[in-house]
Order: C-alpha cells, then structure tokens, then sequence
C-alpha cells in the first residue's frame, strides 16, 4: 500500500489555531512498515501530532508534515497498563480510560491533543504532568530503529523531553496507570473539561498557552501587566478570558501571531525584566 500523502494541505486542518496559509505535503504513517519506509526515503519532514501547540508559517521552509495515524497500532491493556498508538487522540484516550477502568490522565480532557504530541512536550497542569504515568516510550531514530525509552530516559521536565532535543518519532507509548471506578472516571473528566472551558478559551482557535511560565511568575498575569490582554493584530488576539491564550478571530495570519509574540517579549523584558519563551513551537 502506498504511504497516505496529502498536497496543498491548509493549515486550518492541521492545527488548533488555523491560521491562514498551506502547506506543500502531509504523510500519515499506518504502521512501522510505512514509518520506516518514509524514513528510508531521506527527506526533510517534521513531526506533527494534533497541532495543539505549534504556529506554522505557511511561507517557511518546512514543507512536509508527517503524523501518526491513530490507527498505528492497536491499543492493548496489561494490568494497570495501556499500550497506545501516539497518533491516539486526547478524547479517544478518555474513552478507553473509562471503558478499562484506569485512571492518572484525566487532567489532559478537553484538550484537542494527542499523546504523541503531550509525550514530547510533556503536557501538564494542576500540578499534574504526563511524565509521570510513562512507563515506555517507542520511537523511531532517522535511520528507522526502533528503541523503548524508560520514563528516565525521556529526561522530561517542565514542558520538555528528549524528544525535542533527539528528534525522534514517537509511535508508541506504554502509559502506567491505576485501577479506578469507571464512574468516577467519568466524573472527573467532565469536571475537567468544565474547569478548562470556564478558564480558558476552549471553544476559539488557539494553541494554547503562547509561553511557558518563567520561574516565580505567570505568563498570563505577566502579558496582562505589560498591558496586552486583549490586544489584537489583524484577526489575532491575546483572549480576554486567559491572557497567555493567542486566539485567532478568523483570518488570522502567522504574521499577526508572531508579531505580537515578539511585542509582548520586548514589553515583558523592557518594562518587566522578565524573559517570556515561547512554548508554543514556532514552525518556520
Ligand atoms: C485549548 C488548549 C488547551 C491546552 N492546555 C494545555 C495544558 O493544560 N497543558 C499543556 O501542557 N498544554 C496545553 N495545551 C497545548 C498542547 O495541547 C500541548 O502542548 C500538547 O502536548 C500538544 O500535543 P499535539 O499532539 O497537539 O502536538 P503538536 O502541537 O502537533 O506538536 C507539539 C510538539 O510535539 C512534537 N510532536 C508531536 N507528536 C509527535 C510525535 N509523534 N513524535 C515526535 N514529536 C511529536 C511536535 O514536533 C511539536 O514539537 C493546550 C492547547 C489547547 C489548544
């Protein structure tokens, strides 16, 4: 079988905040097979989950996308342990959280992501982060091998893993989790999805939160004293509901996003003497 290629893909359907513009290719990988087939082919690529926390310029030189199918490989239940594709979506992930009766991930609900995407940048909140329910991780090195990463060789900390330094694929991951009432489950992923959409912008297009939280402070509170909650550039937005949420209105452009990233960076240092990073992943 052929690999899935897409061409001229618009970048509405490859990220949360759908900003204006195409891409040239899109590769989805079924199955090992493919993966190392695609590799094998030597061409630049980079590696998206759900495109819950990147900003692409359609006019940069990345070109080609590769994703994870859910369907890479089936997922499987061993005990309190659950072996997933990383192209599994956050909600499908919920589902089988309920239906086997395991229990650690429910603070990822609600958000559009995949596991493959929250694994490389360790997702987290509430004091909770992915990191901690990773027994392995399957990835794929360039040439096409397949190594299993223990939890400490991911060296994962504040929204970061090795995976952003090795460039590795991520194709599977074995999660470790505990027994717990399906109810209850249940429960608390509806709470969750509840406490997120009366925080944050759940329903608008966005990537989430634009930087990372410097040592001792805030980015929210940090963009709304250097006096940019709510400020707009063309269709794009920091949200009125979270500050540290970029929100793009309709038209939105990658221009309009980046520009008012760099003028809440200069706000932030020159005013604040704070360093703003981005964690949102800038693909140019
Ligand atoms: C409404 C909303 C709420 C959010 N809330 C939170 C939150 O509470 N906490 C939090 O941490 N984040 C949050 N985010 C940001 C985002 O969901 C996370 O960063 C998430 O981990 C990204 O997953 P993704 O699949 O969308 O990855 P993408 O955005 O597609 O990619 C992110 C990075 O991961 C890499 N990557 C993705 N898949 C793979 C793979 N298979 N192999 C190797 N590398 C890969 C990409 O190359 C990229 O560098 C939120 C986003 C939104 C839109």
């Amino acid at each position: 079988m052929p690999i899935r290629t897409r061409t001229d893909v618009p970048i509405a359907q490859l990220t949360t905040f759908q900003n204006a513009g195409t891409v040239k290719e899109v590769v989805v990988l079924e199955s090992l097979q493919d993966a190392r087939h695609f590799l094998s082919l030597k061409l630049p690529f980079y590696v998206l989950g759900k495109g819950s926390n990147v900003l692409i310029n359609p006019e940069g030189s990345h070109q080609r996308f590769v994703q994870i199918s859910p369907g890479f490989s089936n997922a499987q239940v061993s005990g309190t342990q659950l072996k997933i594709s990383a192209g599994t979506p956050v909600n499908i992930l919920m589902k089988l959280l309920q239906e086997h009766g395991l229990s650690g991930l429910e603070f990822s609900a609600g958000v559009p992501a995949s596991i493959g995407g929250m694994v490389a940048m360790n997702f987290g909140c509430w004091g909770e982060e992915v990191s901690k329910y990773i027994e392995n991780v399957h990835v794929l090195d360039l040439q096409g091998n397949s190594v299993w990463l223990t939890q400490k060789e991911m060296d994962f900390s504040y929204r970061h893993s090795r995976i952003q330094t090795d460039h590795f694929l991520v194709v599977e991951v074995i999660l470790n989790l505990r027994p717990e009432n399906p109810e209850i489950i249940k429960s608390k992923i509806l709470e969750n999805i509840k406490t997120r959409s009366d925080k944050q912008p759940l329903r608008d297009k966005t990537f989430g939160s634009t930087f990372k939280n410097p040592a001792g402070h805030f980015a929210g509170a940090l963009i709304e004293k250097a006096g940019f909650k709510g400020k707009a550039q063309g269709d794009v937005k920091f949200s009125d509901k979270h500050a540290n949420f970029m929100v793009n209105n309709g038209e939105g452009t990658f221009h309009d996003a980046f520009t008012l990233i760099q003028n809440v960076q200069y706000a932030a240092q020159h005013q604040l003497n704070v360093t703003l990073e981005t964690e949102v992943k800038l693909i140019s």
